[in-house]
């Protein structure tokens, strides 16, 4: 099947990789290096989304915010331009749930279906073929879908409505950035009290205080030395503020997410937005003067 992929970044490019074992693979990036690596491999380079939308009619999208979806869709050259009647595209960006029903708005009034797609588990999951997707959009337009995206992953979940992929998504990883700094600063206080921090995330792990920092994050990134996750302090922000979103159209007040915020903030100061987030793990040992590294 002729299948097209804007956004090949961290997490597109292992997503598009599974797409191009059993499809013909179009491909479109800002970046001329990260297209090579797909033409090197048998794809075929696309000088606009609009050109992409005229050769495919199922299009996936990996980019980094709701923004640049809009644009690549609805700006100059756009995807809009040229896509058919009756074809699919998909975002698998962390989106917000607000403009991605603005968007499935204006798109169904071409007849092109969109749908959110986004994922969890990161480069990891998606080169093992487990990454978790969460499809926002009708029953049927799921159906239509899930043949293609099980090229992808053994792990795909019908979300809800159009949106609901991407709410979601929001909800989990401010759970994932709560439960990350509750982690540490437990971590930090056993280590504090004279603990060894290896020995404390492997029994955590078989108790009830475990998840996923105690699963991956501390054993995988941090205790091991690696310090590198794949993933950016900047989108972890984005994500924990569309999540702020949802909770302030919704006039919910959200503590947790607010402090978690903050604490990642402190990160963002002293390392910036590009700095992969295993750096929260050196803010805590300045924090509490700690060595949770051993
Ligand atoms: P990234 O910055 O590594 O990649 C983004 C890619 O989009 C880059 O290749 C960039 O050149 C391209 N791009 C940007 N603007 C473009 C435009 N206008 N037209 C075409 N290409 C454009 O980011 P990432 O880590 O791959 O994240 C992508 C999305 O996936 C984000 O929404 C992120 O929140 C989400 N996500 C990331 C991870 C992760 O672990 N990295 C996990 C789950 C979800």
């Amino acid at each position: 099947m002729k299948v097209g992929f804007i956004g090949l970044g961290n997490m597109g490019k292992p997503l598009a990789d599974r797409l191009l074992i059993n499809n013909e693979l179009f491909v479109y990036d800002l970046d001329q290096k990260k297209l090579e690596y797909f033409t090197n491999k048998g794809a075929i380079s696309c000088s606009t989304p609009s050109e992409l939308a005229s050769t495919t009619s199922i299009i996936f999208l990996c980019l980094p915010t709701s923004a640049i979806v809009d644009k690549v869709i609805n700006g100059e050259n756009g995807l809009i331009k040229s896509a058919t009647k009756g074809s699919y595209i998909i975002d698998m960006t962390t989106g917000e749930p607000e403009t991605t029903r603005k968007i499935a708005k204006i798109l169904k009034e071409k007849e092109i279906n969109f749908i959110d797609a986004p994922v969890s588990g990161g480069p990891k999951g998606a080169h093992q073929g487990n990454i978790a997707i969460m499809v926002g959009g009708t029953e049927s337009q799921f159906a239509k879908i899930k043949p293609i995206m099980d090229d992808i992953s053994s792990n795909i979940f019908y979300a809800g409505k159009i949106g609901s992929g991407h709410s979601i998504k929001a909800g989990n990883n401010l759970l994932n950035l709560i439960c990350r700094m509750a982690t540490f600063e437990v971590i930090s206080l056993l280590v504090k009290d004279g603990v060894d921090s290896n020995r404390a995330v492997e029994i955590i792990q078989k108790s009830s205080g475990r998840n996923y920092a105690t699963e991956i994050t501390l054993p995988d990134n941090i205790l091991s030395g690696k310090m590198f996750q794949g993933f950016s302090t900047g989108l972890m922000k984005k994500d924990a503020s569309v999540a702020t979103k949802i909770a302030n159209a919704n006039k919910i007040d959200i503590p947790l997410g607010k402090l978690s915020q903050e604490l990642l903030n402190r990160t963002i100061d002293e390392f910036g937005e590009d700095a992969d987030m295993s750096n929260v793990a050196l803010t805590y040992e300045k924090l509490t003067g700690t060595k949770i590294r051993p």
